[in-house]
């Protein structure tokens, strides 16, 4: 579904992907993990082009990954992102915020978008917080509601940018339920994540990051029974 092939990526004179390749197959969930400034985010943000590539080529359901127009819309909508930092609209209320995209969008209508966004609220489990705008909800609320928000474009795939480590410890379990949920549901997801109990149970597998490369990439039995790599067994004896 998702096709990455040698890929790199500069900020000015510092690169900061080399050669990245990564296939995520529909239904696949793909842990990535790494030390901070190895590329994670930046590799995240390439796939739905809030960055662009030095070189190399990506594809998502088999579109290559446009410059810009329409297909970049597309694009988003196809490939959802979820941010460490939720970036939900603070003057909308949760219901506002999963319906506005998809009348922009794809053309929904607001009675659709509505009804849609209210069945998303309850997978989430806030139906009660429609009205509710982002300053009266929790971190872990208001992050259910950017990945509702997400769901709401139908993606067929879900991005996640360390969606946890915004949080308060209580609220970090009820958002990687939901995220292992979706998982379940066979939602394919790339999650950047620092929780390694997670990268454990729910990935199908890990991606070890370090200095802008893949170094291992592993079903979670056998990255964590043997990381493969010096760097990948450092990083695990540091985050365990
Ligand atoms: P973290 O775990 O801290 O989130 P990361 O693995 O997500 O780290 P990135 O944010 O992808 O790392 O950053 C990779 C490298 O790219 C870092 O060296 C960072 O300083 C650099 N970088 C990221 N964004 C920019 C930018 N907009 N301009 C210049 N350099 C950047
Ligand atoms: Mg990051």
């Amino acid at each position: 579904l998702v096709r990455i092939r040698g890929v790199n990526k500069h900020f000015g004179t510092t690169q900061v992907l080399h050669d990245v390749d990564l296939d995520v197959r529909r239904g696949e969930v793909v842990a990535v993990i790494g030390p901070s400034g190895s590329g994670k985010s930046t590799l995240c943000r390439c796939v739905n082009r809030l960055e662009t590539i030095t070189s190399g080529t990506i594809e998502v359901g088999g579109v290559p990954v446009p410059a810009e127009g329409r297909g970049l819309s597309n694009l988003r909508a196809e490939a959802g992102m979820v941010f460490q930092s939720f970036n939900l609209f603070a003057h909308l209320t949760a219901l506002q915020n999963i319906a506005l995209a998809p009348v922009k969008v794809r053309g929904v209508s607001k009675a659709e978008a509505r009804e849609r966004g209210l069945r998303l609220l309850a997978r989430v489990g806030l139906a009660d917080k429609a009205d509710s705008h982002p300053a009266m909800l929790s971190g872990g609320q208001q992050q259910r509601v950017a990945i509702a928000r997400a769901l709401a474009m139908e993606p067929s795939v879900l991005l996640c940018d360390e969606p946890t480590s915004a949080l308060d410890p209580e609220m970090i379990q009820e958002v990687l339920d939901v995220l292992a949920e979706l998982a379940a549901e066979g939602m394919t997801m790339i999650v950047v994540t620092h929780e390694m109990g997670f990268a454990r149970k729910v990935a199908d597998r890990v991606v070890f990051m370090d200095g802008g490369r893949i170094l291992t990439s592993a079903p979670p039995i056998d990255f964590f029974a043997d990381p493969g790599h010096e760097r990948a067994g450092d990083f695990l004896a540091k985050v365990l």
